[in-house]
């Protein structure tokens, strides 16, 4: 039998697609890339030609300044090259999507980051089977399963509601995350002012430019302290131990992250109220997700690629590590 996927070459920086001469997620400037998702370390600025979803193209202006990326909308498809290019969603930030490539006969799918678990501020996934998906592999260890979000939402107004005299604060990966947790909070519903970092005041906007509604924001510079017991308040990780935070009112320091599942990182990070709360797959996302696609190959692009390489040998699907680089997989940090 033929080898599948020639006409697809991956190196570290990224995923090239040679009929169409163009990259996928490139850590590199290239002529012509096609971009999964706004997240850092899939977007980057410096491109030549540009095709993304218009919210990721979007988001790539907001951070980047103007792209001019070309806009693919969910299941339109294009040309690039000799290739058939389409992008579908991936559950996983607003805008983030699946890219699939068409070839002589061959369907090749890029799944980028994903999730399969309801987001109230994105597109669900789509199941799109094909001969070889390219999967991430963050949290690819069977001891990796995210609880249900509504539980450790539960958990966060629980803690708001027996300590009056504090804040909580919790630090959200500022695309993506942060928006989920106030949606999130939202539909438990919690309707008072949410208080945020300045860092999250553009694309927090933005979301709710592109139909995603927040419900009442509030910046927490200009606030006053007093206005800040009892409230929530959200910051980029980084913010949560820094300068910044001393101003609130003896904040409740948390944060909401797939790696909070790992104690030892909760305590490294000063962090009193661990979220699990991730817009990756869990172990078994990971491996219903393969089942449900149903590929040829899985290629796996990063993370912790040998548990589940392992898994689709066990269910008799070829599989390889393709060892990417320049993808964190402390994203969500
Ligand atoms: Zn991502
Ligand atoms: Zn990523």
């Amino acid at each position: 039998m033929a080898r599948l996927g020639t006409w697809i070459e991956p190196f570290p920086e990224g995923i090239y697609v040679k009929p169409a001469d163009a990259w996928v997620d490139p850590s590199k400037a290239v002529e012509q890339a096609l971009v999964t998702h706004g997240h850092a370390d899939h977007a980057r600025g410096g491109h030549g030609a540009v095709w993304a979803t218009p919210e990721t193209r979007a988001i790539m202006d907001v951070r980047y300044g103007q792209q001019s990326a070309n806009p693919v909308a969910y299941g339109e498809t294009i040309r690039v090259g000799e290739v058939e290019v389409s992008f579908v969603p991936a559950g996983h930030v607003l805008g983030s999507a699946q890219i699939i490539l068409d070839y002589r006969g061959e369907r090749v799918v890029v799944s980028g980051d994903y999730k399969r678990r309801p987001d109230p501020t994105c597109a669900p996934f789509v199941v799109v089977p094909c001969d070889i998906f390219i999967t991430e592999a963050t949290f690819g260890l069977p001891v990796f399963r995210h609880p249900d979000t509504g539980a450790e939402i539960d958990r966060l107004l629980h803690r708001l509601d027996h300590e009056p005299g504090r804040c909580v604060l919790v630090g959200a990966y500022a695309l993506g995350k942060a928006q989920r947790v106030i949606a999130e909070l939202r539909a438990r519903g919690h309707h008072e002012p949410i208080f945020y970092h300045g860092a999250m005041e553009r694309l927090c906007r933005l979301y709710e430019e592109l139909g995603v509604s927040l419900g009442e924001l509030r910046p927490v510079a200009g606030a006053k302290k007093e206005e800040l017991i009892g409230k929530i308040i959200l910051c980029p990780p980084g913010a949560l131990n820094d300068r910044w935070s001393r101003r609130l009112p003896d904040p409740v320091t948390a944060m909401a992250s797939g790696w909070m599942r790992v104690r030892q990182r909760a305590r490294q990070k000063n962090v009193e109220l661990p979220l699990v709360i991730s817009d990756h797959c869990d172990w078994d996302e990971l491996t219903q997700t393969i089942r449900d696609v149903a590929p040829r190959e899985v290629w796996i692009t990063h993370g912790r690629e040998d548990a589940l390489k392992h898994w689709c040998m066990l269910h008799q699907i070829k599989a390889r590590e393709l060892n990417l680089v320049g993808y964190e997989e402390d994203e969500e940090e």
